[in-house]
């Protein structure tokens, strides 16, 4: 297909309304307009959800579930709203299978301790991929220094896409957890996960699924991927930081320990014993992140009028397009080629170091991401130091992208 048809698929999205939301794009970054190409680490954030969390402070700011007083009730009535509205949007089948964490990170963290601690032994195994971000390796690998379980590695393939023969092999009895991502971050393979829990279901193995890359670019449904857990972040969807959440189901919520212990997460206290609630508020301890709990569901809102079919198809025609239009660059090489990606462009540009591309193309306004992307086994597998990251969100433009492949050029022209 050429670069004028590709372009062309582009029937889905007010992209002009779309941008005019996001108030940092009017930014000039070294005399040049913002182009932001890295939404993986981090998206912006629409003016709802940056008036949401304005209107919060300003208006009925108090502490909530504790308090008889008008603005208690109405944050109160606010934060469990945003749990409604995130429970709907990746079809949970009930607002209480939904808790409110400072991100997928401490998801991760909370499953790990309080689901799969008391389960092992030594011998145990916890199977994650090859293309795992370090917040779904570190918290098993220290999981499994203190109970002597073992952690193994499903291998991928040049594409980087999972190799689903090893998968099946290494799904034995043993495995007492499966942890997958959803979409890669460091390579934009998007992962057959629905397959992938069919299998474990099999053998009754648990599937923790890390979709902190897969809320922004795609519609969600944990009862249709058949997971057990997923875990996500709200900056990456366009929502505030510091606050995310994680989906089990109620039957693992409810036989789970808490994670912290503290206010609002107990029944009943005497020095001899306390009683917990239940689920989510037994994994809620403290005061939780009340503005970012509601600025999540203003995104959430903000996605869903949008809608997440739209985005999807509106991201695939600029992949597609940026795809083919930097493969014309002189020394570039896109690393991650799965047939299924999401908007993630990894790259290595001739022997140049990534963080200096990252650092030239700064200067033409142009936002990438350098290094290893806290997925330092993906670097490794393609011997490589650290790749450059151009990463799509919805309001990027095809312009967005010859801007980036223009800065690229130039760059590609100095070490010539
Ligand atoms: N998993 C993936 C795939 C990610 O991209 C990230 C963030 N880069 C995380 C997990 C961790 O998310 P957070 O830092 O919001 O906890």
């Amino acid at each position: 297909m050429g670069e004028s048809s590709l372009k062309a698929i582009n029937p889905v999205l007010d992209i002009e309304k779309i941008r005019s939301d996001f108030p940092v794009l009017n930014r000039k970054i070294h005399d040049s307009p913002l182009v932001y190409l890295d939404t993986a680490a981090s998206a912006q954030r629409p003016l709802k959800v940056i008036e949401t969390v304005v209107d919060f402070y300003r208006n009925y700011n108090a502490n909530i579930h504790r308090g008889v007083h008008t603005l208690s009730q109405e944050a109160t009535a606010a934060y469990e709203q945003s749990r409604e509205k995130i429970a709907r949007f990746i079809n949970a089948p009930s607002s209480q299978e939904v808790v409110f964490t400072r991100g997928t990170t401490e998801s991760i963290n909370l499953v790990a301790h309080s689901f799969l601690r008391p389960k092992l032994q030594p011998g145990d195994e916890i199977l994650i991929s090859w293309m795992e971000h370090h917040s779904n390796i570190v918290p098993w690998q220290l999981l499994c220094e203190e109970t002597g379980a073992v952690l193994k590695v499903i291998p991928m393939n040049q594409h980087g896409e999972l190799e689903m023969a090893a998968l099946e092999e290494m799904l034995t009895e043993r495995v007492k957890l499966l942890g997958i991502v959803h979409v890669s971050n460091a390579l934009g393979t998007i992962n057959p996960v629905e397959d992938i829990c069919t299998l474990a279901g099999r053998l009754g193995v648990p599937v923790l699924v890390d979709g902190a890359q897969a809320m922004p670019h795609q519609s969600v449904d944990v009862q249709t991927l058949g997971c057990d857990f997923y875990c996500f972040s709200g900056h990456k969807m366009y929502g505030p930081t510091g606050i995310g959440a994680l989906w089990g189901r109620s039957r693992h919520l409810h036989s789970m320990k808490p994670y912290q212990g503290g206010g609002e997460m107990i029944r009943h206290v005497t020095f001899e014993k306390s009683e917990f609630n239940e689920a989510p508020a037994k994994f809620e301890a403290g005061t939780p992140n009340i503005a970012g709990a509601i600025g999540m569901g203003a995104a959430v809102d903000y996605l869903r009028d949008i809608g997440m079919e739209n985005v999807a198809a509106y991201e695939a025609g600029l992949l597609a397009y940026g795809t083919e239009r930097l493969a014309k660059i002189d020394g570039f090489r896109m690393v991650g080629t799965a047939t299924k990606k999401a908007g993630v462009m990894s790259f290595v540009l001739a022997d140049i170091h990534a963080n200096d591309v990252g650092t030239l193309v700064d200067l033409h306004g142009v936002a990438i991401r350098t290094g290893h992307h806290c997925a330092m086994p993906v670097v490794q597998f393609y011997g490589l130091p650290a790749t450059a990251r151009a990463s799509l969100g919805i309001y990027n433009t095809f312009s967005d992208i010859d801007i980036l492949a223009d800065a690229l050029e130039k760059v590609t022209g100095m070490f010539a």
